[in-house]
């Protein structure tokens, strides 16, 4: 743990951190509590006092140098977050290069935090609104992009002039553990930015809940822890930003290029092993191109190879645990039941030595209906659940038939149809014959179940911003 600028190890209190595609144990990290995050908030509670009177200026030079080193660190940032996440080295580096980009795009956006003055209605009045940091952050982060996920807080927070404490995902502590010790070469003032580690996450979150020095939540995970914080929160009435689950609709129309769209699909479906916020749960071809997608598909699914992501050439690194397994397998289960058709994969892998790990096949489903788990549920694995359309009403009721929001895609070659589906989909992102459109300078973020605010982009910064406004009378 890091805290007001120490790194604290307690050698009796410690738990011990697995690489899932090994099984091997590769660290241990600090097992921290209510005790510890009390703690931390008193330390960004003091800090806050100074950090909030710095320039913009000052502060963008400290999320400048942390961006600096981070790019140089990549090789080795990517290397810990291979061995802990278990995604492929190339992905990794991907990941940490993104990580970084909050880091440089917030040490910009510190500097344009502008405020506004307003016409106002009697003569002798004048208004100005000024914005301001909210206060000390309580922050928790997911194992599936444990770096980006973590700079994508921290950077708008202090370009801000908020101090924050950060809760890593119990499964990937040791590379929260490398981001903070970026953030120590960088010289952040102690305080500024602190990291409690937890096998269990409860206390912590009760910490930040209940401790009124903490101002703003800000989390990404499931929406059903989501839903707690979001209920906790509202006692103190904190501030809260949510970037919860997805359950993506990637939909392919008539007039566009199966084999080509297949190309796409496949690379984000099986992008991080599918466990990705943005991944596509449900694929909607028009019955027309569903053959030669199917048969493009399926060619790249059989190309892929699972294993170590540390090894060359693999591109389906590990599940993140046991439940995941298991929850892909009841998935696939519930579909074939229901009558899908296996197109390839659909079982766990454990020959060569992928039995140490937690492994599944990518898998393509085709025939999928409403009535399959698959179809409502965020699957988190690699699986390209199929659904064959005919007319473009039906596409967008059965694509906005779900209870998420976050990411959609289209492949269409109609400029008309394209900009009705970007208008029709209600869906945060929206990404038209593009599979990543995210950026840090683009405002990334949820509808309905899958959460509140944005982060990245403009927006990014004003969720740890209040806005005060100023009415003089002269
Ligand atoms: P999770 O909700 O189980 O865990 C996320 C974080 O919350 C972890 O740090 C965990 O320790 C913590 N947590 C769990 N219970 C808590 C509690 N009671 N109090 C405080 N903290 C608690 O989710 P996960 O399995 O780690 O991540 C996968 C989910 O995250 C998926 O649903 C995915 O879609 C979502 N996700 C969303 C985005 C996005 O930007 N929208 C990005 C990545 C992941």
């Amino acid at each position: 743990m890091y805290i007001n600028g120490k790194w604290i190890s307690q050698a009796d209190k410690t738990f011990a951190v697995y690489n899932p595609a090994t099984g091997q144990k590769i660290g241990e990290a600090v097992d921290g509590g209510s005790e510890e995050a009390a703690e931390a908030i008193q330390a960004a509670h003091t800090a806050f006092l100074s950090w909030s009177k710095a320039t913009a200026y000052q502060r963008s030079r400290y999320l400048y140098d942390a961006y600096r080193i981070m790019v140089e660190e990549k090789e080795h940032l990517a290397r810990v977050m291979t061995e802990e996440q278990g995604k492929p080295l190339k992905a990794a580096r991907n990941e940490v290069q993104y990580g970084a980009d909050f880091l440089l795009w917030f040490a910009e956006e510190a500097k344009r935090v502008y405020g506004e003055t307003i016409p106002a209605p009697r003569p002798d009045q004048r208004f100005m609104v000024l914005h301001q940091p909210v206060g000390v952050v309580g922050a928790v982060t997911p194992w599936n992009y444990p770096i980006s996920m973590i700079t994508r807080k921290v950077a708008p927070a202090l370009a801000a002039g908020c101090t924050i404490v950060l809760k890593p995902a119990e499964a990937t502590p040791l590379c929260a553990m490398a981001v903070f010790k970026i953030l120590e070469k960088a010289e952040i003032p102690a305080g500024v930015a602190n990291l409690v580690t937890a096998l269990d996450p409860a206390p912590v979150g009760q910490e930040f809940l209940s401790n009124p020095l903490v101002r703003k939540l800000t989390f990404t995970g499931s929406t059903g822890v989501g839903k707690l914080l979001a209920k906790g929160a509202a006692e103190q009435m904190k501030r809260i930003s949510l970037e919860l689950g997805g359950h993506a609709p990637f939909i392919v129309f008539d007039d566009a290029n199966p084999v080509y769209a297949a190309k796409g699909a496949m690379l984000v479906k099986f992008l991080n092993t599918g466990q990705a916020c943005i991944s596509p749960n449900r694929i909607f071809v028009h019955k027309s191109g569903i053959d030669a997608f199917l048969t493009e598909a399926r060619k790249r699914v059989a190309a892929m190879q699972a294993g170590n992501g540390l090894d060359e050439g693999v591109r389906i690194g590990p599940l993140v645990g046991p439940e995941a397994i298991e929850k892909v397998e009841r998935q696939v289960q519930d579909a074939l039941d229901k009558g899908a058709e296996l197109v390839i994969g659909g079982k766990r892998l454990t020959e060569n030595g992928l039995d140490k790990g937690y492994f599944y096949a990518p898998t393509i489903l085709n025939k999928v209906t409403p009535d399959m788990l698959i179809y409502r549920e965020e699957t988190f694995g690699p699986v390209a659940p199929m659904i064959a359309f005919e007319s473009e009403e039906e596409v967008i009721e059965m694509a906005n038939d779900t209870v998420y929001g976050l990411a959609s895609y289209v492949y269409t070659r109609d400029i008309s149809r394209a900009m009705r589906m970007f208008e029709a989909l209600r869906f945060g992102i929206v990404g038209i014959n593009d599979i990543n459109p995210t950026a840090a300078a683009a405002p990334f973020g949820g509808m309905k179940a899958s959460g509140l605010g944005r982060e990245g982009g403009r927006e990014g910064i004003a969720e740890y911003l209040e806005t005060k406004l100023g009415g003089f009378s002269i």
